[in-house]
């Protein structure tokens, strides 16, 4: 990987750190625990219910990844970024500009998928 391929993972990952961390504050305001009120139907607080699982589904994903590429970020200019961790390969320049977190190559990912 070169000086210039580096930069511009490093910008992929500065935006998507800082889109994430949007959508994290955005969940959370989003996130509101549901107080126990009766002018609310049964139906109407379930369907409430229901919806907070999905967003805090929502929320642990965007937060785990928010937490991977943090951590990446930090690893971006070691020498092993870019490198699979299972066969020591380079990780293709289009792969990690979609997934700049990722540790694998593609036929390892897909390996460990098995
Ligand atoms: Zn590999």
């Amino acid at each position: 990987m070169n000086t210039e391929e580096r930069n511009a993972l490093s910008l992929v990952l500065d935006e998507n750190i800082a889109a994430l961390k949007k959508e994290l504050v955005d969940l959370e305001e989003q996130l509101q625990p549901i107080t126990p009120d009766c002018s609310l139907g049964d139906l109407l607080r379930s369907e409430m219910m229901c919806n907070q699982e999905v967003l805090q589904g929502r929320y642990e994903t965007a937060k785990i990844r928010y937490n991977r590429l943090k951590y990446t970020k930090s690893k971006c200019n070691d020498d092993n970024y870019g490198l699979c961790e299972i066969c020591e390969d380079e990780i293709a320049l289009q792969r990690l500009m979609i997934m700049p977190e990722t540790r694998y190559c593609v036929r390892c990912a897909s390996e460990r998928k098995k």
